[in-house]
């Protein structure tokens, strides 16, 4: 006699499995119960939670409620309003469409729903505990749904027990709430947590919606961001670059309002951040990509957050280029007050040597357009009129020969325009007060772009060395130099390949005065080491940099008049005048103004 094994499983233990895919622990469901909320196109919602949701969780909106047949349905596996075919499921715009989240609720907590449309006179009240319906009646009430969760996993110890500490449920809670509430800015929001009012959010801008979130001191630390392309656009806030902090902070990406995690996307904007901020610090972002629901793969696990993108190259791309120039035009753009104080002359190199013709510099098309460019070229040819009429009139409508006569010729005369500081420090008045750069930090920035332009074209400017030298390595070493060989050339080293560990230096670049070729070479590969470990930058980058701190003129180093006026010429040509390679900021301007409240 065979006996049939297979049995069909309680409906209540079905549930409660299928429970488990969607509540793991309170967080869970207050998103689902904020999302159904935002779906039903709530201005206000309150959340309040007791014992980090353990116990009582309830959120009150004031949506479009639900009909009395469909307060009763919606606790049914698979019941949604949201979608009604497949087809639907590829223009999906909702925060839910797979109708398991009251369902699952329901299988797993006590749960108490009270719902009223506008259009009916009084509202349904439904008590439900482990999927089944305990009491429905009518209940006057105004329009919107109110659902309330207590005893989560009453009926499911291993679950209740899995759960972490209170503060811990609560950090998750604390998550979900920011992930819905920032990109919801015209929806209010209060959220109490033990009788205690942790957020009140007021519908606003979504800059104000971030500094609700985040403390006030946000305010100041945003850049907007907003690319509009053909297939996405891409919306938020970044934080400044100068705020960046050591502690992975403010991370979050949208797509059509939905929290997403990306490791390729947040790559990207680490990328556009890379050489603004220092090596230990994390970009800040809360970025929305608005794309049509067709070029997504939204048929994925529901408490999963990534996403797939049909063609996540080409957000890798905008994204890139949105948040580069976010960064070049709202940051970099106006701290560079360049304006020249009209009564205070300051040479601005070729542009003012009248005696040759002025000539309209050229600005060479680049097919790789740089948000950071700040055309100082420009900037300068503007401003050398200015600079050297001393009238007061801050229109340069002169004539020539008046600036002629203010020419500063002699090296003497040039030399009152910069004062160094401590032999580290180049100071130069400005429109707005006195400019202080940090003449090691420049002219790290200034190398650092010269060696990689030259290691992409071939432009090696070379000085030949009288005695060649010898250098001797370890074996790692001498491999990493054999790797790195080909780039040095570029940027105008001479190497000689002795044997497996000893090389001749025959030649050094040509900007590279007085330092000895050999401890130069073994200084580079040091560093060039050190950036490896640290942070992966590419072999270019790292190398440029190594090169760059190396060779920079060092703080103590005295310079002359010429010299000073070639780093500050030098460095507002750069692409990134602002910044040194390693992250650390190049010049300040202390304002006359703050000059002032000193002397008062
Ligand atoms: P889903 O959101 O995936 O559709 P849910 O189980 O979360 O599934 O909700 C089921 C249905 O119940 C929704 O499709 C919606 O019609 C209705 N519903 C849930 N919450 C609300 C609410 N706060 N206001 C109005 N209708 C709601
Ligand atoms: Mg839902």
């Amino acid at each position: 006699m065979s006996l049939d094994i297979i049995k069909l499983l309680p409906d209540s233990v079905a549930n409660q499995i299928a429970a488990g895919e969607v509540i793991q622990r309170p967080a869970s469901v207050v998103k689902e119960l904020i999302e159904n909320a935002i779906d039903a196109g709530a201005t206000q919602i309150d959340l309040v939670v007791k014992d980090a949701g353990r116990t009582f969780i309830t959120v009150v909106d004031n949506g479009c409620g639900m009909s009395e047949t469909d307060a009763r349905l919606c606790f049914e596996r698979h019941a949604t309003s949201k979608i009604k075919s497949a087809d639907d499921l590829f223009a999906i715009r909702t925060m839910g469409f797979r109708g398991e989240a009251l369902a699952s609720i329901a299988a797993v907590a006590q749960v108490e729903l009270m719902t009223r449309r506008e259009e009916d006179e009084v509202g349904t009240k439904i008590r439900i505990e482990g999927s089944k319906v305990m009491e429905q009646m009518p209940k006057p009430m105004s329009v919107g749904t109110n659902l309330m969760v207590k005893n989560l996993f009453f009926n499911v110890p291993a679950r209740r027990n899995f759960l972490k500490s209170n503060e811990a449920e609560l950090r998750h809670i604390n998550e979900e709430f920011f992930r819905i509430a920032i990109m919801n800015p015209e929806v209010g929001f209060t959220f109490v947590s033990n009788d205690k009012e942790l957020f009140h959010l007021y519908p606003g801008s979504l800059k104000q919606r971030i500094v609700g979130l985040f403390g006030k001191d946000y305010d100041g630390k945003l850049l907007p961001v907003n690319q509009v392309t053909e297939s996405v656009t891409i919306e938020g806030f970044i934080v400044k670059p100068e705020f960046s902090k050591k502690t992975r902070g403010e991370q979050y990406f949208f797509v059509n309002r939905r929290f997403i995690k990306h490791a390729y996307l947040h790559h990207a904007v680490e990328n556009a951040y890379k050489e603004l901020i220092p090596q230990d610090c994390f970009p800040g972002y809360f970025l929305d990509i608005q794309i049509d629901p067709k070029e997504i793969d939204i048929n994925i696990h529901p408490t999963k957050t990534e996403v797939n993108f049909v063609d996540v190259k080409l957000i890798y791309a905008i994204m890139h280029s949105a948040v580069r120039k976010a960064i070049g035009q709202n940051n970099l753009a106006p701290t560079l007050d360049f304006d020249v104080d009209p009564n205070m002359g300051i040479d601005f190199g070729e542009a003012s040597r009248l005696d040759r013709p002025v000539v309209t510099p050229k600005e060479d098309y680049d097919p790789t357009f740089n948000p950071f460019k700040i055309s100082p070229i420009r900037h300068q040819q503007q401003n050398w009129r200015i600079a050297y009429d001393d009238s007061g009139d801050t229109v340069a409508d002169n004539h020539v020969a008046d600036n002629e006569q203010l020419n500063p010729s002699t090296e003497e005369e040039q030399k009152s325009f910069y004062i160094q500081l401590q032999q580290s420090y180049i100071v130069t008045a400005v429109k707005s007060g006195l400019l202080v750069i940090d003449q090691h930090l420049a002219h790290e920035r200034i190398l650092y772009e010269k060696y990689l332009k030259e290691m992409e074209t071939n432009a090696k400017a070379s000085q030949q060395e009288l005695f060649p030298h010898h250098i001797s390595l370890n074996i790692n070493d001498a491999s990493l130099l054999r790797e790195l060989k080909p780039e040095l050339e570029k940027i105008g080293f001479m190497i000689e390949t002795m044997n497996n560990t000893t090389f001749v230096i025959n030649g050094t670049p040509a900007d590279c005065k007085g330092s000895d070729a050999v401890t130069m070479i073994e200084r580079i590969l040091e560093d060039y080491k050190t950036n490896m470990s640290a942070n992966q930058l590419d072999r270019k980058l790292n190398l440029a940099r190594s090169l760059a701190s190396q060779m920079a003129v060092k703080a103590g180093q005295a310079l002359n008049a010429v010299e000073m006026q070639d780093i500050i010429d030098r460095l507002f040509g750069c692409a990134v005048a602002e910044v040194a390679p390693n992250g650390r900021k190049i010049f300040t301007i202390i304002n006359a103004d703050d000059i002032k409240t000193h002397l008062e």
